[in-house]
Parts: structure tokens; sequence; C-alpha cells
């Protein structure tokens, strides 16, 4: 069967590129769901330039015109969301249910951003001079490159371009090379939405080339990043050449806190749900559970048992909880992981293993370990999958410090019911969020998000902090 190529979006057309690359879905091989073809440097260059030309005019266009678009481009996502859910789940693997929930969100983010476009307020200042007034306001910066992660395709991008565009900003995405049907399905809407030519542009292609292309830009006023450490640092490294702004949301290591106070139900529930869902391939996943030591044999038996009930199978298959891992690659990478557990005297209490379904995809049993201490490499390093670690200890204190003893803090969170505890626990658990009795994973769409330490770099994402990345403040004196 012939497979059309689908292209970058480059100031307001579906632009061909050089080289092509298909679409797998992950959850059976034998189905690709696309072809690509690759942005060359120059089609980079072309989308910021398009960028730059359209910003003067998009920077000042009206408030109710930019309302409307993103209130429109909220309301395809949410009412398309089963359809583009399942090609979310099709190309990236995440159960259906997860898929269609991903799409919603990222509707109600355009629509928060929507709503944020008509509450641009300054500031009003009296001066140390008399007769001089003084206004602090905010200004759009310019062309913003955005780019983005694979694992949650469509809801990365939709909360850093909603509020670029809401601001006055104009954007170029780069989505990462293993999903980009669902980027262009995405693209499709933002193409359609009214937006003036080049205020929205996308090119696909690997990162070290046409991401690497939009880092490298001197005419790009700020990048906005969600991915691993390793490129954050090198895109950091790269913009300060520029002075362009740089906003990073990176890796972690979560750790989900569990008392001896605990409900046990709340905690494996939380536990099961942080660790597992979404093939682990989140950000905010609970990677380490620190447990008390009087509370740990029993959570260790009921979580096997939770672990091994969940049904592992093709993410759209009705009733899979756990879908396949993104890749081979990061198949690999995890199995690996589970090697060099055993290798650091951890024991795999369950999982780990490759499955083998009927069709074939990237399926493993999610694992956990136990007999694990903080210092061990499955402690400190990301793994990005279905495999979570039992530290036992001896009391709060110790949960704590082990929990904070982490080179990253994006999420973290605690399973009690002692006020006290928790009190103490979110004052100073060192990660942009804590959770009390919740899962680490699952924030809001209209509150702050990011982390501490080598999670975020940068000024928050989402909520009304979105704006400290996307504009920039003047101040002006005025005399009569
Ligand atoms: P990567 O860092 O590999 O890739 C992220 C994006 O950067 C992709 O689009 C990638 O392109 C691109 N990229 C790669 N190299 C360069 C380069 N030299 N210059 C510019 N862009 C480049 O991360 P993954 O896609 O593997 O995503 C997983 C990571 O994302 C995990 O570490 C996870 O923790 C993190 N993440 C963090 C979140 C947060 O909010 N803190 C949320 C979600 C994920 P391509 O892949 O096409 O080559």
């Amino acid at each position: 069967m012939q497979i059309e190529t689908q292209y970058s979006f480059i100031d307001g057309e579906w632009h061909p590129g050089g080289e092509t690359f298909d679409s797998i879905n992950p959850s059976d091989t034998s189905d690709v769901i696309g072809r690509f073809s690759v942005a060359s440097v120059d089609d980079c260059d072309s989308a910021v330039t398009a960028a730059r030309s359209a910003f003067p005019e998009w920077s000042l266009s009206g408030l109710e015109q930019r309302k409307a678009i993103l209130d429109a481009v909220g309301a395809e996502l949410i009412g398309r969301s089963e359809e583009i859910g399942t090609l979310i789940a099709r190309e990236e693997g995440k159960p259906l249910a997860e898929g269609i929930g991903e799409v919603a969100r990222s509707g109600q983010f355009f629509q928060y951003f929507g709503a944020e476009v008509l509450r641009q307020m300054g500031e009003f200042a009296a001066s140390v001079r008399a007769g001089v007034n003084i206004e602090v306001s905010r200004e759009p910066l310019g062309v913003i490159s955005i780019i983005t992660p694979w694992n949650f395709p469509i809801a990365v991008a939709a909360w850093k371009i909603a509020p670029a565009l809401a601001f006055g900003n104009c954007v170029v995405l780069k989505p990462a090379e293993l999903v980009p049907a669902s980027a262009s399905m995405f693209a499709d809407i933002l193409a359609r939405s009214g937006l003036p030519d080049g205020v929205f542009n996308m090119v696909h292609g690997p990162g070290n080339v046409v991401g690497q292309a939009l880092v490298a830009n001197p005419n790009v006023d700020a990048i906005s990043f969600t991915g691993s450490v390793a490129t954050g640092r090198h895109i950091a490294r790269a913009a300060v050449e520029n002075m362009t702004r740089v906003q990073l949301e990176m890796g972690s290591k979560n750790a989900l806190i569990v008392l001896n106070d605990a409900d046990i139900d709340v905690a494996i529930n939380c536990a099961v749900n942080g660790a597992y869902f979404g093939t682990g391939q989140k950000c905010t996943a609970s990677s380490r559970l620190i447990v008390e030591a009087g509370i740990h044999d029993e959570f260790v038996e009921r979580m096997i048992t939770a672990t091994d009930a969940l049904v592992v199978g093709h993410a759209l298959e009705p009733g899979t909880q756990i879908g396949p891992v993104v890749d081979g690659q990061q198949l690999n990478k995890n199995l690996g992981y589970i090697q060099l557990a055993k290798e650091e005297g951890a024991t795999v209490a369950t999982g780990g293993d490759k499955l083998r379904l009927v069709t074939n995809g990237y399926y493993m049993r999610p694992a956990l370990c136990v007999d694990t201490s903080n210092a061990m490499r499955i402690n400190r390093e990301e793994i990005f999958g279905p495999i979570s670690s039992v530290i036992k200890v001896a009391d709060f204190d110790e949960a704590l410090s082990v929990s904070n003893d982490s080179d990253f803090g994006l999420t973290s969170g605690i399973i009690t019911t002692s006020l006290s505890h928790a009190t103490h626990f979110k004052r100073h658990t060192q990660s942009g969020c804590a959770m009390v009795n919740l899962p680490t994973a699952g924030t809001d769409y209209h509150v702050p998000f990011g982390g501490r330490k080598s999670s975020s770099y940068g000024p928050r994402e989402q909520g009304q902090y979105a704006k400290e990345f996307y504009t920039t403040v003047k101040t002006t004196y005025l005399s009569a």
C-alpha cells in the first residue's frame, strides 16, 4: 500500500522536505502509522523567518481575535478527543483512555489560555519623583522555539503553544520524531484555526538536526524544551551563545513516601498509579517508593499482588491498563536496568521481563524491585519505564531525607494520616510539586508546574505563572 508522505508546516503551507521516516505503532510493529519528510536546516530557518515576519502584526492583534482562535482550537481538541486520542494510543502506546484524556486536557489548556488573553493586566506605581507616574506592563517576546518529547505528544505542545500565542508570540514547534502523526494532526487544527500565516509553524525531523537548527538560530527569542537532562543541558549551553531565553523541563526520580500510619489501600492505589500508568513513561512517575519499616512487608506483598494484576496489552485493546514501551531502544534500556538492579543487589520481586503477545510490540511486565538502597543507580538515574523500587526506612525523618537525596526534584508524595507529618513534608520536600495522599503523577492545568534541581530550569510552566516565560516586562515612566 502506498503511504502518503506528510510535511512540515511553514508560513501557512504544508512544505515538502527531504528524506522520509516512518512512525511505527509500538503495540504492533507491522502497523506503519505514517511517513514524514525531514525538514532541512534551511526549512527550519524559513520557519523562524516566517514567524519573525508574522510577529509585528500578531503581537498587536486584537484580544478577542486571539481568544476566539484559542477557544476554537480548545473546542476542536475536546470535540475530537476520541479520534485524536486513538491516534496517540496507536502512535505512542498509551492505553486509549489515557490518550483520550490527554487530548481533552490539551483542549483545556487552550481554553484556559483563551481566558487569560483577557486578563493581561499591568501595574501602576507612583514615582519617587514629583509629577512622574510609572507603568509596569508585559509584552510578547517574539519567536518561540518549542521542542517537545514523545511521552505526551499533544499535551506538552499544547501547554507551551497556548500561552505563547495567548501573549502574542509566534511559534515554531519541533515534535519528537517518535510521534510525528499526533503532532501533524494537532498542527492541522492550528493550521485551520484562523491564525495568520507564519504565526504557527511545525518542522519534522531528528533533534540533532532540526531541533539543533532551531536552537542555534539567533532570530529565536526563547526556547521552551521538555525532554531529557542531557538534551536540556546542551540546549541551555547553545542558547547562552545567542542570549536566548530558555525554559527546560527535564528528568526526575520522584519519591512516594508511605508511612506506618498510611491507609494501605490509598498507598497501593497511589503507588500503582504513579509507578506504572503511562507505562511509567511520565516525568511525574513514582520510581522510588520509600516505605517505613512497620508497613513495609504488608506494602510489598500488596504491591506484588496489585502489580501482577495489571493488564499489559495493545494500547487500543479494551481492558489494557499498561501499554507497550515506546520503542525497542527504550525497552532494551528498561531491561538493562532490571539486570543492573540484580547486579546491584536488589531483588526483582515481580515483573521486569519481556512479554510476547499476539501482536509484535515492545511489551514488558511492570517491575517492582525490593531490598534496594537510595545509593543504587536504579534509584539515582531516570529509567522512564514501568519499574519502581522500594526503599525501606526506619522513620519519617529518614524517609524525608532519602526522598530529598536526589539530583532531581519534580514531584514527590506522602501517604499518611498524620497532619503533622503531612505538614512537615509539604514544607520540607525539595520538589516543585508536593502530593499528600495522592499519586505523584497527575496535575491540574491552571496552576504552575515545574521542578527543582536538575528537573527544571527557568520559569514555571502553566497557569498564570506561564507569563513569566512568554512575556518581557517594560517599565514606563510618564511625566505629564
Ligand atoms: P529527549 O531529550 O531525547 O528529546 C526531547 C526533544 O528534544 C525531542 O523532540 C528530541 O528530538 C529533541 N532533541 C534531541 N536532541 C536535540 C538537540 N541536540 N537539539 C534540540 N533538540 C533536540 O527526550 P525524550 O523525547 O526521550 O523524552 C523523555 C524525557 O523527557 C525524559 O527524560 C522525561 O523525564 C522528560 N520529560 C520531562 C517532563 C517534565 O515536565 N519535566 C515531561 C515529559 C517528559 P527527537 O526525539 O526527534 O530526536
